[in-house]
């Protein structure tokens, strides 16, 4: 019977997921001692937050939390488990205390716990603890386990995937891991946020220790370096600062955008980074942007940091990200059906670490409610800084048109003209990714479209996006328009 499944049935055809759950599907609430609270309150946000949000994600995350408390001014609720918990904080916290106080006319806190005994819950694979290290790191601990625990063990070249975006800042790193200290130094990677700089830095370390377990190697953040400065001043330990600075073979120095405009700081790095350099050490540095775009740096820095090599990490392509999908599933021994990790990848285009905190969302949700994952039943608990559950089809189709200067009826339209299909497509794809509508539902939007047509718009437009930074343009600014409009609804 179809209503007990959520697999794909005959034809490719998916049923939304609310259809074949029941209310409070994820665990029945949760019965404790007396005396038994005024649930009032919470009985009227989860009513107006039900006809606000989605209703996967009201069925997920706001009709399982129960109402602990509730007085004047603060309203305690208790997730099912830690996981839950923490998701509601992250994400609808400010939510619930907006619609809270407006019922109320006064502020109110909201306070979330998870249940007791919660733990014993399955944990999301990807949220568990770090892998142990592999028989080569366990058999030979190193001779110096403080340092060492400074780099993240996830964080090593094994679990890089190299792409054309990637390929020359790779190459570098393991150069530098190799041979530190001699043709590229220092090193200094730049990229966008999320694409994998502190994760390629790090594994130089990792392989630095594994070539050479004596190394001293010394990951540190400008944060960390800017605030030990600060205490070795304020205590008089300059040399004790200095001394542990300059002892390391292979210093990595994370975001150091961040010394803008700090010129003590600066200062000091400066003194350090010459005082390593020529004693032959190698330096790594990792920044969100070239030397020369870092605001407020010293002149001498931007060229210091300047002669070594500049290696960018440019976003990924499609075909990385499915990679870097398909290795991460690899690792966490998981199956992912591929259309979900298409899906996936051709969702979050342009930051690797929120295209992870994808599938960990993913595999978290699967873990939770034991429920298969598909495209179907991940996809309305993906956020993507797109507010979910106040998007319209129709609203989709005004933006598209206007960004697109082609009307909404020549969408619905059977019209071959170029620039009216191409809106179409991206209305298809944004539909898409912005409801919880299936792909037929879709087509009925664009004047009675088969599923077929839609599927294929949403590949199309998912592979453009990936080469054609025009569209990708014009398809942010389609959902910066949706946002906007969905956050004046909200208010
Ligand atoms: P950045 O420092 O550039 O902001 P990170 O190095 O922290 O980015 O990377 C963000 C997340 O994405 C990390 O969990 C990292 O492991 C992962 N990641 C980034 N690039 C890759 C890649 N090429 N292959 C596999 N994982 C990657
Ligand atoms: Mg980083």
């Amino acid at each position: 019977m179809d209503e007990c499944s959520i697999a794909p049935v005959s034809g490719g055809r998916w049923l939304p997921l609310y259809s074949v759950l029941g209310p409070g599907w994820i665990g029945s609430p949760h019965v404790t001692g007396s005396p038994p609270p005024d649930t009032t309150l919470w009985e009227r946000v989860q009513e107006e937050l039900q006809s606000n949000l989605s209703k996967p994600t009201f069925e997920t995350w706001i009709r399982p939390a129960r109402c602990l408390a509730s007085r004047p001014g603060r309203l305690e609720l208790e997730a099912p488990n830690t996981f839950a918990a923490g998701w509601l904080r992250r994400n609808y916290q400010g939510l619930i205390a907006e619609v809270a106080s407006a019922i109320t006319a006064a502020p109110v806190e909201v306070v979330i716990s998870a249940a007791e005994g919660s733990e014993q819950q399955p944990l999301p694979p990807m949220a568990e603890a770090a892998p142990k290290p592999g028989p080569e790191t366990s058999s030979n601990p190193g001779p110096l386990p403080r340092l060492k625990a400074n780099l993240n063990p996830r964080y090593v070249f094994q679990r890089f995937v190299v792409g054309p975006n990637s390929r020359m800042a790779h190459a570098a790193a393991l150069a530098v891991a190799e041979s530190p200290g001699r043709e590229f130094n220092p090193l200094f990677l730049c990229g966008g946020v999320g694409l994998g700089k502190t994760h390629l830095m790090q594994a130089i370390g990792h392989y630095r220790l594994e070539i050479d377990p004596t190394a001293r190697v010394f990951y540190v953040s400008t944060e960390t370096f800017t605030n030990d400065l600060i205490l070795a001043i304020r205590k008089d330990g300059m040399q004790a600062f200095r001394d542990r600075y300059r002892a390391a073979d292979l210093i990595l120095v994370d975001d150091i955008q961040f010394i803008e405009g700090k010129e003590y700081t600066q200062e000091e790095f400066f003194h350090t980074f010459n005082a390593l350099h020529e004693a032959g050490r190698q330096i790594v540095i990792a920044s969100d942007r070239p030397p020369s775009q870092i605001q407020r740096l010293q002149e001498r820095l931007i060229s210091r940091f300047s002669m070594g090599l500049i290696a960018d990490i440019q976003a990924p392509d499609l075909e990385t990200r499915m990679a870097i999908l398909h290795k991460k599933a690899e690792q966490e021994e998981m199956r992912l059906p591929r259309d979900l990790i298409q899906y996936l990848a051709g969702r979050f285009t342009s930051n690797i670490r929120e295209l992870e905190g994808a599938l960990t969302r993913a595999v978290a949700f699967a873990s939770i409610t034991g429920l298969p994952m598909t495209v179907e039943s991940v996809a309305p608990l993906l956020g993507t800084g797109m507010p979910d559950g106040d998007i319209n089809p129709k609203l989709v189709l005004d933006k598209v048109a206007e960004v697109f200067g082609v009307s909404a009826e020549e969408m619905c339209s059977s019209s071959r003209k170029r620039a009216v299909s191409q809106a179409r497509q991206v209305g298809m794809h944004l539909m898409r990714q912005c409801t919880d509508l299936s792909l037929p539902k879709i087509g009925d939007h664009f004047g009675g479209k088969d599923h077929t047509t839609v599927m294929y718009a949403v590949q199309q437009v998912d592979k453009k996006l990936a080469t054609d930074p025009n569209l990708a343009n014009q398809v942010q600014q389609v959902k910066d328009l949706l946002q906007m409009d969905s956050r004046r609804k909200r208010k």
